[in-house]
C-alpha cells in the first residue's frame, strides 16, 4: 500500500498512477477538516489561483511537458483536457469542473481511500514495499512542516519565495552602468560597457552590471520608495519577513542608510566613469544563460506592481527598463531539494519516502503534477519489488527532475520546466522553433525508449467523463 500526504495535483496524480496499475493507495488529505489560507472548497487538486495550465503546443516546455504526461495517462492532464476553456494556445480549464472530475475519478477508484485528516508528521515507513509521497505543497500544515525539518533540518527547508525584479537585457541603457564584481576594478577602466552578450561573465569584467547613483539620485529614488504603495497582502502573507530576505522598502523605512549598507552597497566597486566609489549602487545579476535576462540582486518587494515600475526605472541605466517579472514575497514551503531528493523524487536519506509537488521545489501546476506522475510510478516500482526509474534528461520529465536532484544547492530556487534545463542538441537546426521542435522530437523519442525499458506498463484506468 502506498501513503499518500496531501491530495493537491502532485498527491492526486501519483494516486491515479499507482491505483490504476493495481496498488492500493491512501490519500491523507487535510481540507475541509482544517483549510489553508488559500483553498476553498473540500475537492482534491483545487487549483487556488490562475486557472491555466500554460502553454500546450511543443514549441514551449511545458506544452512538452503535457504531451509526455498524456503518454504516460496522467489523470490531472486527461481532466484538465476534458475541461478545457477557449484560451488561445494555452491549456485553461473550468476549475470546478477540473477539480470535480479529478475528486470523482479517484473516488471511482476502488485501490484508492480518501481520508480526511491531517497527517501531523511523516509516517514511519516499515519497509520499501509500503512508500510514503509527501505532496502537501506550498501550504503545508504548520506540525507537519516542523517535522519535515527535523528531516532536512532548518536551513534546508524554506517557507517563502522572494521574488526580485528581472529585466530585459536588451532595455538597459549600457552608457549608464559598468561591469564589475564588488572589490574587482573592471580591468579595462571607463568607456563603453559592452552588451552581456558580447562579454560573458568568465571574460574577468565581473560577474554584475552595476548601476551607480550619485547623492542626488539615491535621495530621490529613497523618497520614491518609502512613499511607493504596497500591493494588497493575503493573510497568508502577512507572516514576518527573514532578516535575510527583507523587502527593499521594509529595508528603506528602517533608515536613510539601510539600504546603503544592505543591497545598494557602493564598497569595494568604482564607477570607471567618476573614478570614484559611488554613493550607491544597484547590481544586476545574469539570471539564465542567454543572458539576455538579468535580475536585480536583493531587490525583493511588495511594492505594487505600477508603482514598482515606477521607482525602478529612477535607477541610473534602468530609465527605460522592461521588465521581464516584477518582484514579489509569498508563503511558499519548498525542501532544498538536491540535498534531499534523487531524481525519482525519493529521498536519498529514507529508503521509500518521496516529495512530489511544490514543497520538492517545483513550481507550478503542471511540473506539481509531474513530479507527482513520477513519484507515483517509482512508488509502484518499490511496492512491486521492482527498480526505481527516472525518464532521460532529454525529456521534460527528466529535465525537470534532473535539476530538482542536481541543481546548486547554495542557492537553490524552485523552478518552472524550461528549454534551458535540456541537455543541448548533437547538431542543433537553425532557428529558436525548429531547436525547439528538435528538442521536444528527441523528447518523444527518448520517453517511449525509457517507457519500454522500465517497463511502465499500460494502465487499464476507466475513462474519466
Ligand atoms: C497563493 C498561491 C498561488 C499559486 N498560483 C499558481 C498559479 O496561478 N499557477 C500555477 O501554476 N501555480 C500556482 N501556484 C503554485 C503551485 O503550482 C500550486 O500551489 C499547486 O497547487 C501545487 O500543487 P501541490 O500538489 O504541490 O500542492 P497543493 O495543490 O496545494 O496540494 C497540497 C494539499 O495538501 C494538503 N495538506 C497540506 N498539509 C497537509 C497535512 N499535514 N496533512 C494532510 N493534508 C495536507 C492541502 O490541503 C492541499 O490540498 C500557487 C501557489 C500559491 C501558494
Amino acid at each position: 500500500m502506498i501513503r499518500i500526504i496531501g491530495g493537491g495535483l502532485a498527491g492526486s496524480e501519483a494516486a491515479w498512477q499507482a491505483a490504476s496499475r493495481g496498488v492500493p493507495v491512501t490519500i491523507h488529505e487535510m481540507r475541509p477538516l482544517r483549510t489553508t489560507q488559500v483553498h476553498k472548497t473540500d475537492q482534491l487538486a483545487e487549483l487556488v489561483c490562475s486557472n491555466s495550465f500554460r502553454g500546450d503546443t511543443l514549441e514551449n516546455a511545458v506544452g512538452l511537458l503535457k504531451a509526455e504526461m498524456r503518454e504516460l495517462d496522467s489523470l490531472v492532464i486527461r481532466v484538465a483536457d476534458a475541461t478545457r476553456v477557449p484560451a488561445g494556445s494555452a491549456l485553461a480549464v473550468d476549475r470546478d469542473r477540473f477539480a470535480r472530475g479529478i475528486t470523482e475519478a479517484l473516488d471511482a477508484q476502488s485501490l484508492v481511500t480518501i481520508c480526511r485528516e491531517e497527517v501531523p508528521r511523516i509516517p514511519d515507513i516499515l519497509n520499501r514495499r509500503a512508500p510514503v509521497i509527501v505532496a502537501t505543497g506550498p501550504l503545508t500544515s504548520e506540525s507537519l512542516s516542523a517535522d519535515i525539518v527535523s528531516l532536512v533540518g532548518q536551513d534546508n527547508l524554506y517557507f517563502y519565495d522572494a521574488i526580485s525584479p528581472i529585466v530585459h537585457a536588451d532595455s538597459i541603457d549600457y552608457s549608464a552602468v559598468f561591469r564589475a564584481s564588488r572589490q574587482r576594478r573592471n580591468p579595462r577602466g571607463g568607456g563603453r560597457t559592452l552588451h552581456p552578450r558580447e562579454v560573458g561573465p568568465e571574460s574577468g569584467e565581473g560577474d554584475y552590471l552595476n548601476c551607480p547613483m550619485s547623492e542626488a539620485e539615491y535621495l530621490r529614488f529613497y523618497d520614491a520608495l518609502i512613499h511607493a504603495e504596497l500591493a494588497e497582502l493575503h493573510d497568508f502573507d502577512r507572516t514576518p519577513f527573514f532578516e535575510g530576505c527583507l523587502p527593499i522598502e521594509v529595508m528603506a523605512h528602517r533608515g536613510i542608510d539601510t539600504l546603503r549598507f544592505g543591497p545598494m552597497k557602493p564598497v569595494g566597486l568604482t564607477d570607471p566613469a567618476t573614478g570614484r566609489q559611488p554613493y550607491a549602487v544597484v547590481q544586476l545579476r545574469q539570471d539564465n544563460l542567454a543572458a539576455d535576462h538579468y535580475s536585480l540582486v536583493g531587490f525583493q518587494t511588495q511594492l505594487k506592481w505600477g508603482e514598482q515600475r515606477h521607482v525602478l526605472q529612477l535607477i541610473p541605466g534602468l530609465e527605460r527598463a522592461e521588465f521581464v517579472r516584477l518582484g514579489m514575497i509569498h508563503r511558499n514551503t519548498y525542501v532544498n531539494a538536491p540535498t534531499l531528493l534523487d531524481q525519482t523524487w525519493q529521498t536519498r536519506a529514507r529508503e521509500g519516502l518521496f516529495f512530489a509537488g511544490q514543497i520538492s521545489g517545483v513550481e507550478g501546476y503542471v511540473e506539481s503534477a509531474a513530479s507527482g506522475l513520477i513519484a507515483g510510478l517509482n512508488a509502484v516500482a518499490l511496492v512491486r519489488g521492482a527498480e526505481t526509474s527516472a525518464p532521460p534528461r532529454t525529456t521534460a520529465l527528466g529535465a525537470l527532475a534532473y535539476y530538482v536532484s542536481h541543481a546548486d544547492a547554495t542557492n537553490y530556487q524552485p523552478t518552472n520546466v524550461a528549454f534551458g534545463l535540456f541537455p543541448s542538441l548533437d547538431k542543433p537546426p537553425r532557428g529558436r522553433q525548429a531547436r525547439r521542435q528538435a528538442l521536444a522530437q528527441r523528447a518523444l523519442k527518448d520517453l517511449a525508449t525509457w517507457r519500454v525499458a522500465a517497463s511502465i506498463d499500460a494502465q487499464t484506468s476507466p475513462v474519466v467523463s
